[in-house]
């Protein structure tokens, strides 16, 4: 793979009519030092936010060797990417085949289940091994959390005792999991989680092996600072360590954001301008999905070195012809931004190359490394710290 310095190399030697993505394995490589060294238990990626073999490979050489995978095709891209690496099925609904095929061919003997069925699903397919490590979803509350995980899956406390009784029957390590949400913005999120672990346990009186605090780790974003992780971190060791558990009791954590999304920025050049709209080269269809559907703002940096040095906000259109392709920002870009302008859109590397579709013939890019900084990063060690500045935290 090509490496570049910087974006502005890249205009510079390419002036690339097709976006392109930078990887910066140089975060990744940070982020999971940092979650290997910190996070006070084992550490899975979450394969889903960002499936590039080439960032499989930094993680793993950076210590990870646990993958939270959720479907057969991340089980199969994790195991001939990685073949030692220790799979973990973590999507409740699951088909009887791609289980089977898990277990039986890659080993995987990690899964998550949330109902009676789902439990009975995993029995039969594995012809009722023995050696199954079996994590109860809970359902728990995602009002910390900018994007919800509340509703889709999860036992609550009304179903989860029973259900923990019954698995702990067949599992050889019984495990109880949750999503707090993605992006949570406070670490009393952990808490509030750990408080229904804890309860499901003392009513379900089993001995519980391993418990999984998921995802939902945030980044840095526009607006959006959160408190840092090792905030996150201690108060989650603190709580864990108060629950009525096994003495050789595991804790576990699944990031996915957290540690890919300073791994890639995206370069965009601007096809047309339209007072403050730009219509840009990718969009909803693309890297940009969350900026069009959820209004997710992300950095942004003019490539043009002579560009005005006032800042003006502007919104985005997409390359495709639908509407919909809209990105509504504000962006803050030079105020004499024109076709023909490169942009740097920043941490794209959580829920944004991974997003990328070929809709309307637009979707192919160019991938390059490159050896700067991404444009923010909370595992540098010079983040002002949140608590001490008047940085916006958001708080739903
Ligand atoms: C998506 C997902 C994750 C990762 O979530 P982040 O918010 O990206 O950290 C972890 N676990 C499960 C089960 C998920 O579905």
């Amino acid at each position: 793979m090509h490496h570049y310095p910087d974006a502005s190399a890249v205009i510079r030697a390419t002036s690339p009519d097709q976006p392109v993505i930078l990887n910066r394995p140089h975060a990744a490589r940070r982020a999971a030092r940092f979650f290997v060294e910190k996070f006070p238990g084992r550490t899975l990626y979450a394969v889903k936010a960002n499936p590039s073999a080439d960032l499989l490979r930094v993680l793993w050489d950076a210590g990870v060797t646990h993958y939270d995978v959720a479907s057969i095709a991340e089980v199969r891209l994790v195991r001939a990417t990685l073949p030692e690496a220790v799979l973990c099925f973590m999507h409740p609904v699951k088909t009887a085949s791609a289980i089977r095929e898990a277990y039986a061919v890659h080993g995987c003997k990690v899964f998550s289940l949330d109902t009676q069925e789902e439990l009975e699903k995993i029995v039969a397919a594995t012809d009722g091994a023995e050696d199954l490590t079996l994590c109860v979803r809970l359902r728990v509350s995602s009002e910390y959390s900018e994007l919800s995980l509340a509703a889709k899956f999860g036992a609550d406390l009304t179903e989860a005792p029973a259900l923990l009784q019954a698995t702990r029957q067949v599992a050889d390590s019984l495990g109880v999991c949750f999503h707090v949400g993605s992006q949570s913005m406070s670490p009393h999120a952990y808490v509030q989680a750990l408080e229904k672990v804890r309860a499901a346990i003392v009513d379900a009186s089993v001995l519980v092996d391993v418990i999984d605090v998921g995802g939902g780790f945030p980044s840095i974003y526009p607006g959006m600072e959160p408190p840092p992780l090792e905030d996150y971190f201690g108060i989650i060791d603190r709580t864990y360590e108060s629950l009525p558990i096994s003495y050789s009791a595991e804790l576990w954590c699944e990031p996915g954001r957290a540690l890919c999304a300073e791994y890639n920025s995206l370069i965009v050049r601007v096809d047309k301008r339209r007072g403050s709209e730009l219509f840009i080269n990718d969009g909803a269809y693309g890297a940009l999905f969350d900026a069009a559907h959820v209004g997710w703002r992300f950095p942004v940096k003019a490539l043009r070195e002579d560009a005005a040095a006032t800042d003006e906000a502007f919104s985005f259109y997409g390359p495709t012809c639908d509407d919909l392709d809209h990105m509504e920002g504000p962006f803050e870009l030079p105020s004499d931004m024109r076709a023909g302008d490169y942009i740097e859109i920043g941490m794209l590397g959580a829920y944004g190359a991974a997003m990328k579709t070929a809709f309307n013939g637009f979707g192919e890019s160019e991938v390059y490394e490159a050896g700067d900084e991404p444009m923010a990063s909370q595992y540098r060690g010079d983040r002002r710290d949140p608590r001490v500045s008047d940085n916006v935290v958001s708080l739903r």
